[in-house]
């Protein structure tokens, strides 16, 4: 039998997974040892990317954040042209009007040792990240304990690296959902908004795009925040890279959640307090080129 992960050719497309020197499996397959790190201890990396007309929208800037992040972890990843086939591996034939969540994992491989495993999984953008363009999200801050230099100040700690360890990140989120709101924005203790658990916050005030800096608060440097903010003057704007409290942000012009599967998804209410919505929203999201 032909075991072939490419999936139907009319309606949803099903799941796929694609190993690095394995090629494409069926999704039901295993591909990972049970005493791999990643799993006994969340000891990996891992790039979710848009996938829109069949290609990875932004895929150089993720394989670049990856590569940063191996290198600051110490990860020993196999070449970018290898990962880069590994991709096209797992998309090939993906039909191109279906928006697709393209995800490349690499671990750090078996608990004695031996190379990272490297695989690719892709599957249609969730109906609720879509969602999220349209409808806005309501938002909640939550406090993450420390200051917003602090982590970026520990030399030994790899900070902007995206991890599979995402238990806080997941904590935050059921916290979201136990207390009814979509998402939440960490702030720091001395009182700075960071980011979100999945997500960038970016803001519009005085006609100037703004986000957080990643160099400094160890958030991570979202790939849409940035190539957002490089094109900024397309809409007549600025940009800048700024700390924020969450004061400002009320009185901010439009506030955003950015990441790669959402786009950009506007908040809506922040602290229970409803914010008039942006008339810019539709400019932001034309421009990202994510279908509302
Ligand atoms: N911050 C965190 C913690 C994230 O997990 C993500 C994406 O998952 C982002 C920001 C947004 O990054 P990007 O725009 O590269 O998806």
């Amino acid at each position: 039998m032909v075991r072939s992960p490419v999936g139907h050719t009319s309606g949803s497309p099903s799941a796929r997974i694609a190993v690095l020197g394995r090629g494409p499996v069926p999704a039901r397959d295993p591909v990972l040892r049970a005493d791999d790190l990643g799993v006994l201890h969340g000891d990996g990396l891992f790039e979710t990317m848009h996938l829109r007309d069949g290609r990875p929208w932004l895929r150089d800037e993720h394989l670049a954040r990856l590569v940063a992040a191996a290198t600051a972890v110490e990860l020993a990843l196999p070449p970018t042209a290898a990962l880069v086939d590994l991709l096209d591996e797992v998309r090939k034939g993906w039909p191109a009007q279906v928006e697709g969540a393209l995800r490349l994992v690499c671990t750090r491989g078996p608990e004695a040792g031996g190379p990272p495993t490297v695989y690719a999984t892709l599957a249609e953008v969730p109906a609720t990240s879509r969602a999220t363009r349209r409808d806005g999200i309501a938002v909640a801050t939550l406090p993450l304990g420390v200051p917003a230099a602090a982590r970026a100040g520990l030399t030994w700690l790899p900070a902007g690296v995206k991890s599979t360890s995402y238990a806080v990140n997941s904590a935050a989120r059921r916290w979201a959902r136990r207390t009814g709101v979509d998402d939440v924005l960490w702030t720091s203790s001395d009182g700075y908004a960071l980011e979100g658990p999945t997500a960038s916050v970016v803001w519009l005030t005085a006609g100037t795009l703004c986000t957080v800096p990643a160099a400094g608060t160890g958030i991570l440097p979202g790939t849409t925040a940035a190539w957002l903010l490089a094109h900024a003057a397309e809409l007549g704007l600025d940009a800048a890279e700024r700390m924020v409290a969450p004061a400002e942000l009320h009185a901010a012009d439009g506030v955003w959640f950015t990441s790669s599967l959402r786009g950009a998804a506007e908040v809506h209410t922040l602290d229970g307090v409803r914010r008039a919505r942006c008339p810019r929203t539709p400019d932001v999201q034309a421009l990202l080129g994510f279908p509302v």
